[in-house]
């Protein structure tokens, strides 16, 4: 029988921020759920993060649009939100949504009033900083007078176009939280300001359960940093989870799920640094994934006393 991990968090690096109050909530007995949250709470209120919350880089407009997802591995409850303005804490947004709604996911206007309608405060989500990063590219880039949406979308392709060098340094960013609590019980939390310069509306794998996302008492949980837009091609999150269900290995299942992103023929990834995965199996081991030879990931057990930075396994993205 492999031993169980139990009060354990594994999560990308800029997660760190929010390990203590995870670990606390642990130790009191608090939830996976709460815990996850906890944690990604932290790093949404973190300035200097600007891949996430408050500070996050703007998109085209120049307007925070925040994406966020919940699930708890107990029941495979979720709650996701999108394309959000103006709420500093989209992953408690999406808590709420999977807490009192119908619904998995909301987005844009509908998000916004579900917030409003539902006691959070808005505020401004733009720091100075974020700020100067957006007006730095737009006042770079040539423009046309003739027709503002034209000009607009001149602007964002030739940022795009730019993708391969700006990614991971400015552009992006996700934070992602696996808990398992006392219990046994697993649950991971992700959020992210999304693609900085996208276009408004759009949104990446980190509000897609299954892309970012999943998690699932019986097999792990496992949520991804990175371009999105291939998450949710590949269902990345959900087939590591499912690799584990095959009786895969935990490392075998991140190998393979970050294989199957080679079948897709996707012009701006051609970055080391366009997907990384962090992972958990039932038994609260944990692992993480990288395209980046360099890249470390963060881990947490209640019995240790600060967190752990271990390196990822490297999986290019090329043969
Ligand atoms: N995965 C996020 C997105 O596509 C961004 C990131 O992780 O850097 O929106």
């Amino acid at each position: 029988m492999p031993k169980e991990i139990r009060g354990i968090v594994v999560g990308s690096r800029n997660a760190a921020v929010g390990f203590p109050r995870a670990i606390e909530i642990l130790r009191g007995g608090g939830s996976a759920l709460e815990a996850a949250i906890a944690a990604v709470k932290a790093v949404e209120d973190d300035l200097c993060d600007q891949g996430v919350g408050t500070g996050g880089i703007p998109n085209i407009l120049g307007e925070v649009e925040l994406d966020a997802s919940v699930m708890d591995g107990r029941t495979l409850a979720a709650g996701a939100v999108g394309a959000l303005k103006h709420y500093p804490h989209p992953i408690e947004v999406a808590r709420r949504i999977m807490e009192c709604t119908p619904h998995v996911m909301l987005v844009g206007e509908g998000a916004e009033l579900f917030a409003r309608t539902h006691g959070f405060q808005p505020a401004n989500l733009l720091t100075p900083e974020a700020e100067a990063i957006w007006r730095a590219v737009i006042h770079g880039e040539r423009r046309t007078e003739h027709n503002v949406y034209e000009d607009r979308y001149q602007l964002y392709m030739s940022v795009v176009q730019r993708w391969r060098e700006l990614l991971h340094r400015e552009l992006f960013g996700t934070t992602n939280v696996i808990v398992r609590d006392l219990a046994g019980n697993i649950a991971c939390a992700v959020s992210t300001s999304g693609w900085g310069f996208k276009w408004p509306g759009r949104l990446g794998d980190s509000p897609i359960i299954g892309a970012g996302n999943y998690a699932d008492n019986r097999y792990g949980a496992a949520a991804c940093t990175g371009r999105g837009e291939m998450a949710i091609r590949c269902a990345t999150a959900h087939s590591v989870v499912m690799y584990l269900r095959f009786g895969f290995t935990l490392e075998d299942a991140l190998r393979q799920a970050m294989l199957d992103l080679r079948a897709l023929d996707d012009p701006y990834a051609e970055a080391d640094t366009v997907m990384n995965i962090v992972a958990m199996d039932r038994d609260g081991n944990v692992s993480a994934a990288s395209t980046s030879p360099e890249a470390t990931y963060v881990v947490q057990t209640i019995d240790m006393e600060t967190y752990e930075e271990r390196p990822r396994l490297h999986v290019p993205l090329r043969e």
